[in-house]
């Protein structure tokens, strides 16, 4: 996958010796100023680590750009943090709303064998509120042979009184009414276990991917519950690494539209947060309907803002 994103990079550059690529800069604020170029950008270096990202705090370590026009390709909840006047008008609070970002996190752990496969141990019966979310076996792997199970994939529905009134919904069946899947008790402490400090277990990725011990305890006790068999008979994984949709920048795995809300208004105000301006803005989050949290939406939304504005 990387590969597409490296090859599109290089064509950009090829296409013209005016076009530049800087990495590793984090949009802080924009301001107007009287002049053809409008917009002054103000970034601020960054370094990640372990997957962790954090500003640089130097004295070189604010970046100014100046631009006529601006297309910003970063996520709503990034977009909602950045100081510009316009992104504080009561328009766009309306327009952030209209929406609400669904938490998700995964765990992914190999095995030299898929024990889940074995001995029928597959669980014959549902499961409410495991705190696992969705189980999946993600196959062998070609180039190393081994077997990885998704051991838990969950999302984290954020209860909402206003969403669950508009839904004619009983707070207490919100959580069934998004698949059943979500225990909102048990999935917290896996989405906030990336701020454990505790060290990662034999395998595990690093930084903000790692598996701790308590994670995996946490989600074992789960897996020999729901598979019937004893906690002892799931064996040690050889790798494991988990992902969590909670923090800046995403805050989440997706953005979704709430009732009552026109769906066109919400994705054509988001393109163009305000009329004034020459700013635009793309990437999924802003994309419309089924095409909303997909690769897909973010390069319609592309194709939509240059086809309308540029
Ligand atoms: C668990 C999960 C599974 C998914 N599975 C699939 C799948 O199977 N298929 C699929 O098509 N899609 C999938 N998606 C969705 C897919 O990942 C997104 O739709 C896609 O990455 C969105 O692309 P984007 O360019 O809009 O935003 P992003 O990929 O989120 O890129 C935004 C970039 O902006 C940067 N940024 C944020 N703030 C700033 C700032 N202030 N300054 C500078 N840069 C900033 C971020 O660091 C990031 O690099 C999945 C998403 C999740 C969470």
């Amino acid at each position: 996958m990387s590969s597409v994103v490296e090859r599109t990079f290089q064509q950009f550059l090829n296409a013209s010796s005016k076009h530049s690529l800087k990495k590793n800069r984090r949009l802080v604020s924009i301001r107007e100023r009287k002049d053809k170029y409008r917009y002054k950008l103000n970034f601020k270096e960054t370094v990640t680590a372990d997957g962790r990202t954090q500003d640089l705090h130097n004295w070189r370590s604010n970046n100014i750009v100046c631009a006529k026009r601006i297309i910003l390709a970063i996520p709503m909840f990034a977009l909602s943090k950045i100081n510009w006047a316009p992104l504080r008008s009561r328009h766009f609070t309306d327009l952030l709303s209209g929406t609400f970002i669904v938490h998700a996190s995964k765990v992914f752990m190999t095995y030299k064998s898929p024990w889940w496969l074995e001995d029928s141990k597959y669980p014959t019966r549902t499961l409410q509120a495991s705190g696992l979310g969705e189980v999946y076996g993600w196959g062998q792997s070609k180039v190393s042979g081994l077997h990885t199970l998704l051991v838990s994939y969950n999302k984290l529905i954020a209860t909402d009184e206003q969403w669950v009134a508009n839904n004619g919904l009983d707070e207490d069946l919100l959580e069934d009414s998004v698949g059943g899947v979500i225990d909102p008790n048990a999935a917290l402490p896996i989405l906030l276990d990336e701020a454990s400090h505790l060290p990662p277990i034999k395998g595990s990725a690093p930084g903000a991917n790692q598996v701790t011990a308590p994670l995996k305890d946490y989600l074992y006790d789960r897996l020999a519950l729901a598979f019937g068999i004893p906690r002892c008979a799931i064996p040690e994984p050889l790798s494991a690494i988990a992902g969590f949709w909670i923090k800046y920048p995403y805050g989440g795995g997706w953005v979704l539209t709430r009732p009552g809300y026109t769906f066109d208004d919400i994705i054509n105000g988001f393109r163009r947060p305000s009329d004034q301006h020459d700013v635009f803005v793309v990437g999924s989050d802003y994309s419309s309907r089924d095409k909303t949290g997909w690769v897909e939406g973010a390069l319609l939304t592309v194709e939509s803002v240059l086809k309308e504005f540029f």
